[in-house]
């Protein structure tokens, strides 16, 4: 019986503090830090961890430089100061970043002004990050050939920081983390709602969307941490909040890198919002929109495809102007923005100056929590308040002073640092990127990387990349098959890997050795699952 199948059981038969509905990042942090705390807690979701909109992300972690303009300072501070402690937490996965702003002319602020908000974020974010840089037109042509400077007043650069893999692995840490501390974790598992008992046990009714069949969870506490479909889920739990969602679709595409520096290229777009080109692997990942929404459920359109490449098309000096025929992969995912229900209505006035605050509404009676809006960049302050409310709920946390994030110490990846360069893992790269196997492998795996090379050790056919075309190596899906819940085909490309965002569809059907990772993820279901994932048109 594989995890899956083990945990689904477990939930169905075991008694929880807390059920965790939704594991998106938001889910996924809150798992982690009660489960480490000491709760037993459930987690659930009714696709694959990171499904939504935390794989819909633009992989940045930042400050938010942009609500400076709103005068949201306060939400500004808290940004920065979170992403200063993933930058410090996580320094294999989270990285510095640099962001090239080039202003057009005639825009709404000086360019002086713009440079002092620069200088202004960085000291609200504790000056944590290099310091901000004047850039004139003629910079900007040197250090980026690529950017169309016309009659551009110059720029400005200025540091944030952004995810070296991609959002829904770094939501993934956070699950597995949850798995390593005894939560009971399951994909592929939806809740249809919640009634709590007389006896002040919550129970749930789950339906297992592989197989159909259904079974419920006892929980004396719940946290919906259902993303976009939060109020849904409360309407069909009879939970009456003071807040709900307004929603914001974004879209991304990606196509071949089109600048080799690892920048952010920034601009403003046609509308007036940031807009940019960030560096992700040998892809360049170009976006967003911001557009009001009324359902979760939305794709690409035609006219968001155009909004991208015409803005894009503007602000950079390409051999030849980008097309519908260069996109690789399309994303799209609605921001939840939190507004108080008197609120709701009016949020169109101003909509892209609404808050991305996040907020969590406890109903300590009932033991029913909701957590609304916020940013992948917040998760840290969500886990934390997370943590303090189920204390107030009454659930007992034992080791509440034990700290559940951050990749392992120094110490450990030395040591394993210097076990890789004695296999020679240090020299090893994959054909698409020039970084050592050895470090790729540490910022995926953490301290789990240390038996993928007792794996390599016993067998070198192990450290061969498997798909060609991508740098995933043998024992990486191997890994992936035991420990990481890939039920699907899609959970693989698009969450715990990055493949299907960086290659096109064709490609990676075509791609030798994809069956043979069929085989070691899916068994005797190899070929029902390849053939599944190429039929569904909407899985990227
Ligand atoms: C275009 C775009 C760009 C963004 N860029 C950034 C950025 O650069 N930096 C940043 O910090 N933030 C960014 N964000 C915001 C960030 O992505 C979100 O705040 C965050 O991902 C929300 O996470 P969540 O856990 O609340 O929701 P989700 O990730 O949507 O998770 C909710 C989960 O609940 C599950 N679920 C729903 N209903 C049920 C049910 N009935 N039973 C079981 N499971 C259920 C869903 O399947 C889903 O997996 C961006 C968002 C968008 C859309």
């Amino acid at each position: 019986m594989n995890l899956r199948q083990t945990n689904l059981e477990r939930l169905a038969k075991e008694s929880f503090d807390v059920l965790i509905i939704g594991a998106g990042i938001n889910g996924a942090i809150a798992a982690a830090a009660l489960s480490t705390q000491g709760a037993h807690v459930a987690l659930i979701d009714r696709g694959d961890f990171a499904s939504l909109t935390s794989q819909e992300s633009s992989n940045l972690v930042w400050g938010g430089i942009k609500y400076l303009e709103s005068f949201e300072f306060g939400l500004v501070r808290k940004l920065c100061r979170c992403r200063n402690e993933l930058i410090a937490s996580y320094p294999a996965s989270v990285r510095e970043i640099r962001f090239l702003v080039t202003l057009a002319r005639g825009f709404r602020w000086p360019r002086s002004m713009l440079y002092a908000g620069a200088w202004f974020y960085w000291l609200i974010g504790s000056g944590f990050t290099r310091t901000p840089r004047l850039l004139s037109r003629s910079a900007i042509s040197r250090e980026e050939p690529v950017v169309n400077v016309g009659s551009s007043p110059g720029g400005f650069e200025y540091s944030d920081a952004y995810l070296i893999d991609n959002d829904a692995r770094f939501t993934f840490r956070f699950v597995r983390g949850a798995l390593d501390y005894g939560a009971v974790v399951a994909n592929y598992a939806g809740a249809s709602h919640s009634a709590r008992n007389p006896d002040g046990v919550w129970v749930t009714p789950v339906t297992d969307s592989l197989t159909g069949s259904r079974f419920q969870i006892r929980s004396r506490t719940l946290i919906n941490a259902c993303g976009p479909y939060v109020d849904a889920y409360n309407e069909a739990s009879a939970q009456p909040t003071e807040h709900c969602h307004v929603l914001s679709k974004g879209i991304h595409i990606t196509v071949k890198r089109l600048s080799a520096t690892p920048r952010v290229l920034t601009f403003f777009a046609s509308d007036g919002r940031l807009f940019f080109v960030i560096p992700m692997g040998p892809v360049s990942c170009i976006g967003t929109t911001d557009t009001r929404v009324a359902l979760p459920e939305t794709v690409v359109s035609e006219a968001d495809r155009r909004f991208v490449l015409d803005n894009i098309n503007k602000r950079l000096r390409l051999a030849k102007p980008l097309t519908p025929d260069d996109i690789l992969a399309e994303r799209c995912g609605v921001r939840p923005l939190a507004v108080s229900r008197s609120r709701g209505d009016t949020a169109t006035q101003d909509w892209t100056a609404l808050s991305r605050k996040h907020v969590i509404e406890l109903d300590p009676r009932t033991g029913y929590m909701s957590i609304f809006g916020g940013k992948l960049t917040d998760c840290l302050n969500v886990g934390r308040e997370v943590s303090a409310a189920l204390h107030t709920f009454g659930i007992r946390l034992p080791f509440r002073r034990t700290k559940w994030y951050g990749e392992p110490d120094r110490k450990i990846r030395d040591e394993f640092l210097h076990r890789a360069a004695l296999l020679g893992l240090d020299a090893m790269t994959a054909p698409e990127s020039s970084e050592p196997m050895s470090k790729r492998l540490w910022r995926r795996y953490g301290w789990r990387a240390l038996s993928l090379l007792e794996d390599i050790r016993q067998d070198p056919r192990m450290a061969e990349v498997l798909i060609k075309g991508t740098e995933y190596t043998r024992c990486e899906l191997y890994h992936a098959a035991q420990h990481e819940m890939v039920t699907r085909l899609e959970d693989f490309l698009r969450r715990r890997s990055k493949i299907a965002l960086i290659a096109r569809r064709d490609t990676i059907r075509q791609a030798p050795g994809l069956m043979e990772a069929c085989r070691i993820l899916f068994g005797d279901d190899a070929q029902a699952r390849f053939e599944e994932y190429f039929a569904d048109r909407s899985s990227v």
